[in-house]
């Protein structure tokens, strides 16, 4: 038994059936993930995203998210961690994990983009850019055509708070069109942020 509870510690998170090789998942799923690691910009911002979004990560996310598997979030942390640290993403004031509405954190039971970055937010020198919130319950952005996408994020999002000279990463699962990010830039630049950069896990654009 003891062996056993040993063995599982190096078992892969995703497949459970290989040893870990990186980020907490073995070869052949490591394999199956599509490492992009693509830069490109939002409206002038920087962007970053790690892994192109294919049917193995769409189906990590869904299974991370709506089937509650929350040992996933060691994986997406161990990923955002890593990319961040190489490409000195954590030299900012502050970390900004993407923000859900009340209702979805009610019905998740957890709040998925910060038990991502809570992994790793003692280790760095930024901190949480803390009372950012999403007030309005929006619908999913992938369910809408493009002008309902725009009108669905209208005074999503707020924070009062003065960021004058400071910078923001801004951490998420997954970039489409890049209006929720940019959503969330607007609400930032009209509390003076002197710079914002985008992180995504995974990206529906594929550049290469
Ligand atoms: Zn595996």
């Amino acid at each position: 038994m003891i062996d056993f509870l040993f063995l599982d510690k190096n078992i892969c998170y995703n497949c459970k059936k290989n040893e870990i090789v990186a980020h907490f998942l073995c070869k052949d799923c490591l394999k199956k993930l599509d490492y992009v690691a693509n830069k490109f910009s939002i409206e002038n911002y920087d962007c970053h995203a790690v892994y192109f979004y294919n049917e193995v990560m769409r189906k990590l996310i869904a299974d991370y998210k709506f089937n509650r598997n929350t040992s996933l979030a060691k994986v997406f942390s161990s990923i955002v961690y890593d990319y961040a640290r190489i490409n000195n993403l954590f030299d900012c004031d502050y970390i900004l994990p993407s923000p859900s509405s009340k209702s979805t954190l009610n019905n998740r039971g957890f709040d998925h983009i910060k038990m991502i970055t809570d992994h790793f937010i003692d280790d760095v020198a930024c901190e949480y850019l803390m009372d950012f919130r999403k007030i309005k319950n929006t619908q999913a952005q992938h369910n809408l055509g493009k002008e309902d996408r725009a009108l669905n994020l209208i005074d999503a999002f707020s924070i009062e708070k003065d960021l004058t000279e400071k910078s923001v990463l801004l951490i998420d699962d997954l970039i489409t069109t890049g209006n929720t990010a940019m959503e969330i830039i607007k609400v930032l630049e009209k509390n003076n942020v002197k710079e914002v950069i985008v992180l995504a896990i995974t990206s529906e654009r594929r550049i290469n």
